[in-house]
């Protein structure tokens, strides 16, 4: 299979690789599972300051990335029959979902731009086709993080990137529900044992247990999964 392949456009190339260089995901990417190529917007940007960003038309405070600028460094790179997502990370996107993961995942790869200061010139995303997502309704201070969690979510599901191909299909979102709680040696910790069930090596009795912790868990803390 070809690699799985991220280009990411960004105002700080150095966020990247970041801590998708370490662990499973960094020795995916020196194997050449996975690739991933970074482009500084700034090298398009514009005058002696290399801008990128203007003040908004209408006023209001901070700064907007221009379109000129974002869509100079995408065309200096993109190959036009580039049939990857592009995916601008964005508060006002829809939220990223463990489906959607799954799906980038089994895709070629994906076209990230990220935002810094107020966003990006509408028309920009327009006139790119670019798609927005979030990672949760809250306001990072760039897409950087945003992108990076978006990656690590796809490449660990890769072929070839986590030792047990088990390992991604019974956690939390993938069943519907969230996962059941986990235990390990010791046997007694500070006076809590494990739950008797899971030493008894009856599978039937323990994947019952499990299933009924993961439907009381969800429901305690993220009833609004069940209703789907
Ligand atoms: N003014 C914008 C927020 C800009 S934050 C608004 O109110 O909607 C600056 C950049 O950080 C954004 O362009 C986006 O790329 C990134 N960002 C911030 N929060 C994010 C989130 N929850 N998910 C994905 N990207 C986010």
């Amino acid at each position: 299979m070809a690699e799985w392949r991220a280009d990411v456009f960004t105002l700080f190339p150095a966020m990247f690789p970041g801590p998708l260089g370490l662990s499973l995901a960094g020795e995916g990417l020196a194997r050449g599972i996975w690739s991933l190529e970074t482009h500084d917007i700034r090298d398009h940007g514009l005058g002696r300051h290399r801008a990128v960003d203007d003040t908004p038309a209408g006023g209001g405070a901070g700064m907007v990335m221009r379109a000129d600028v974002v869509a100079a460094s995408l065309d200096s790179i993109l190959a036009p029959d580039d049939k990857r997502p592009r995916l601008m990370m964005s508060p006002r996107g829809r939220p990223l979902t463990q489906a959607r993961v799954r799906a980038l995942g089994m895709g070629e790869g994906a076209i990230l731009l990220c935002g810094r200061f107020e966003g990006i010139d509408e028309r920009l995303l327009e006139a790119r086709d670019f798609e927005e997502v979030s990672i949760g309704d809250y306001i990072l201070s760039g897409g950087e993080i945003a992108a990076l969690v978006l990656l690590d979510a796809c490449v660990r599901l890769l072929p070839g990137i986590m030792g047990k191909a088990q390992s991604g299909e019974d956690e939390s979102f993938e069943t519907g529900l969230l996962e059941y709680p986990h235990y390990t040696k010791p046997r007694s910790f500070e006076g809590r044992a494990i739950p008797e069930v899971l030493l008894s090596g009856d599978h039937g009795k323990i994947d019952a247990w499990r299933r009924t912790e993961a439907v009381r868990l969800t429901r305690e803390r993220r009833p609004d999964l069940l209703k789907d």
